[in-house]
């Protein structure tokens, strides 16, 4: 019962996020002419309700109900007909999942919340930075505030010897800023040697945000397989023609993709490594 509410949850979480995924969208974050960011459209983020991205109708509460209002609608404006993108409902289903499968590990603990609300972060990223190839700063630099946030009730607790613990690797906060701060200089020097062609500055914060939410070793671990990744997403892309070796690729997704095979399988990659190793 409570894995279906949470589900559910995750559902409406997605439905925020695709509702900020569009908002973005609008204020041109990514595009080559941003409009002026104003306070009103901050608010309208937060507040605001959602509207066809065609005609700007106010989308009616039963037509806004995550997954289920898609395929009645078969994905189309019920107002001017025009499609509704397929980012909404992926954007939802993957927040119903991921939070599902955060709950499934860590069970009902402050983790789950804290692998929950990152996750959140981590799917906008993943979304935008396909679609648009940029990790937007409004959305990046939040999220590294709230992780430092947690680290540091998480030095409040571990020197307390409290039982609790919102990290979701080691208990000790000392290993989430070593990660943090070598991913995050690593990816400066690669991104400073290259002249920002390897690397934007999305992505070096973007790593060391992996860094300081899962920790070292664990987010040398979520590196590695988002290089794999990235790799393999590549060499598919070249293969199939739909990019050539001028193309850029955004490197975000393939991160995200590491970060959370990191989240749930980290343990399980860093032991079978001891393992090959010793
Ligand atoms: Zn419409």
């Amino acid at each position: 019962m409570l894995a279906i509410l949470i589900f559910i949850i995750g559902l409406a979480l997605g439905s925020f996020l695709s509702v900020v995924f569009t908002r973005l969208e609008i204020e041109g974050v990514g595009s080559k002419k941003p409009r002026k960011r104003s306070k009103k459209v901050a608010q309208e983020i937060m507040f605001g309700r959602s509207r066809c991205d065609y005609c700007k109708k106010q989308v009616a509460w039963y037509d806004n109900i995550p997954l289920i209002s898609y395929l009645l609608l078969r994905g189309k404006c019920r107002n001017c007909g025009k499609p509704i993108s397929e980012y909404h409902p992926v954007l939802e289903l993957t927040s119903g999942l991921m939070l599902l499968a955060s709950f499934l590990f860590f069970g009902l603990t402050w983790q789950f919340a804290v692998a929950g609300l990152f996750g959140l972060f981590m799917l906008l990223i993943f979304a935008y930075d396909l679609r648009h190839q940029i990790i937007p700063n409004v959305v990046v630099v939040p999220a590294i505030v709230l992780a430092l946030v947690v680290l540091l009730y998480q030095f409040v607790l571990f020197s307390d010897n409290s039982s609790m613990q919102l990290t979701l690797w080691s208990a000790d906060p000392e290993s989430y800023l070593l990660g943090g701060g070598i991913i995050g200089l690593f990816f400066l020097v690669l991104s400073a040697i290259s002249g920002g062609r390897w690397l934007g500055g999305g992505d070096i914060k973007l790593g060391a945000l992996i860094g300081l939410i899962l920790g070292w070793p664990y987010a040398l671990v979520a590196i590695i397989l988002s290089y794999l990744i990235g790799t393999f997403y590549a060499v598919v892309l070249l293969a199939s023609r739909r990019a050539d070796m001028k193309s850029s690729i955004a490197f975000g997704p393939a991160m995200v993709a590491g970060y959370f095979i990191a989240v749930f399988y980290g343990d399980v990659i860093v032991h079978w490594y001891q393992g090959l190793v010793l």
